[in-house]
């Protein structure tokens, strides 16, 4: 275990130098306070959990005090902005602090966010917010926790550094981790600029550094555009089947890696509804759940465009065709798990459309469904759900045509039948309310509901003694929260 000076950095993005990123100094936050940090984060960088109780851990991650080897930098990149494009976007309020390596040879980006003013700040003020930065803290660790490939939380630093939205808030800045800050966006910027040689040491730069297996293959950055392809399908095929809502697919949003990034005005389903919209600025739903997946194909083949001066036109075609059919599989093998199917059928892909267009017209809890159906047999659980159902006539039906599969599954006991679908069936998400009532209570300078409600969400799967009330579904006021960009 290390202490906060024994990290060992490398900082490769920096050493592309100015043509990638801009030196930039954090600006520091006034009276800098740990509001949460991570231990199952901080332990991917060896670092000793009780070093966030330290003054200095608050002072590193709160733009005050800077490692002698940490080189910070505002990356440049563009981007498609719901379907139109930006030809500079960049760090306008993040910085690249450095690349710290573990002693398992990982090396993981530590990114600031909130920490001030930079070259790409364009009309903003550099800062992000508590409630913003809370929220990208408690979202990160949930997805991991559920199987959700995401970039990681260490930390959210709070401040009495007063920052301007709607209304008066305090500045904080949360620490991201992931292996790569490379967005879609990063080839579009220089492939739009007209940059080629800039644009093949990016591409160098990826391939070496995140898929360096690809070099075997004939041709390695079609390999490499493949195997993006590839993880966003099945990165969205989790989002889709644990109704997760990103909110702003916007292409300088979506990593390079194919890991879920740059949290805004995401969501969680409480109800299931195919059409829900988490953002409030989203007035015609680009970004709706069910339109997730058409998006991240679309934003796939942005990239593509980008990459046309590596790949042929028809290659790219090519691998952009496996994107449907993969997320189709992906999707497809979830949810058979959370229905407890160990086999497959033909019809398996009727049975969860049809499932989800009852739970659509009775506004059944998306969560709660599958966790219940997991407590009993088939046959008791359908039963007990029925009610829940405005057609029940429509559930029977659907019902007896779910018994009678699992009849065909498999001979199982109910206790393994139990055990399958718990470990695939989260019992709490990060519902908005819950990140709602931990932001109000850190706002009014309480922490521990956001410490509570972090440590709940990094076991979503095992009930836990005395949390029942993280596992309801939203009061009235919980419902409809309005969540915009601006944070
Ligand atoms: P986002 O919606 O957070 O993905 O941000 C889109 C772009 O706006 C990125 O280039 C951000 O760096 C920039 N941005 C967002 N909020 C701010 C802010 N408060 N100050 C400066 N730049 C910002
Ligand atoms: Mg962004």
């Amino acid at each position: 275990m290390k202490a906060l000076d024994e990290l060992t950095f490398d900082n490769r993005f920096a050493r592309l130098g100015d043509a990638f990123s801009t030196h930039v100094l954090p600006e520091p936050l006034d009276e800098p306070r740990l509001v949460v940090a991570s231990k199952a984060a901080m332990a991917l960088l060896d670092l000793d959990p009780a070093v966030a109780e330290t003054p200095v851990f608050a002072e590193l991650f709160g733009g005050h005090k800077l490692w002698a080897e940490a080189e910070p930098r505002a990356m440049v990149y563009s981007g498609h902005q719901f379907g139109g494009y930006t030809p500079q976007l960049g760090d306008g309020r993040g910085l690249l602090l450095g690349e710290v390596y573990n002693e398992a040879g990982e090396h993981w980006d530590l990114h600031l966010k909130g920490a001030g003013m930079t070259p790409y700040s364009r009309m903003g003020d550099g800062r992000a917010v508590l409630r913003s930065s809370i929220r990208e803290f408690l979202a990160s660790e949930a997805l991991h926790a559920l199987g959700i490939p995401t970039s990681r939380a260490l930390c959210v630093i709070g401040s009495s550094t007063p920052v301007w939205r709607e209304k008066q808030e305090r500045g904080a800045m949360v620490l991201r981790l992931a292996h790569s800050h490379i967005r879609f966006g990063h080839f579009e910027y220089f492939y739009y600029t007209k940059k080629p040689e800039q644009q093949a040491e990016l591409a160098e730069h990826v391939l070496n550094l995140h898929y360096p297996e690809c070099r075997e293959q004939p041709e390695p950055y079609l390999a490499m555009f493949r195997e993006i392809v590839e993880r966003n399908a099945e990165m969205i095929a989790k989002w889709q089947a644990y109704g997760f809502c990103h909110g702003v697919m916007n292409t300088d949003n979506m990593s390079i890696l194919g890991i879920t990034f740059d949290f805004g005005p995401f969501a969680f389903l409480d109800d299931f509804d195919a059409h829900f919209i988490c953002n409030h600025s989203d007035h015609e739903g680009r970004y709706s759940f069910s339109n997730q997946v058409p998006i991240g194909q679309w934003n796939l083949s942005a990239l593509a465009q980008a990459l046309t001066p590596f790949i042929s036109v028809d290659a790219l075609k090519e691998a952009l065709g496996l994107y449907l059919p993969l997320y189709q599989a992906h999707y497809l093998d979830l949810m058979r798990r959370r229905l407890g199917l160990t086999t497959a059928e033909e019809d398996d892909q009727t049975l969860v459309e049809g499932l989800l267009k009852l739970m659509q017209n009775s506004g059944v809890d998306y969560t709660l469904f599958f966790r219940r159906l997991g407590d009993e047999s088939a046959t008791l659980a359908v039963a007990r759900l029925r009610d829940d159902f405005v057609d029940m006539a429509g559930f029977d039906a659907w019902a007896e045509r779910y018994k009678a599969r699992v009849a065909r599954d498999g001979d199982y006991t109910q206790e393994q039948r139990r055990e399958r679908m718990h470990a695939v069936n989260p019992l709490y998400i990060l519902r908005n309310y819950l990140a709602q009532n931990a932001i109000a209570a850190a706002e009014a300078g309480d922490y521990s509901e956001i410490r509570r409600l972090h440590e709940v969400l990094s076991k979503p799967f095992e009930e836990q003694a005395g949390m029942e009330q993280y596992a309801q579904r939203p009061p009235d006021w919980g419902k409809h929260l309005e969540i915009s960009c601006s944070s």
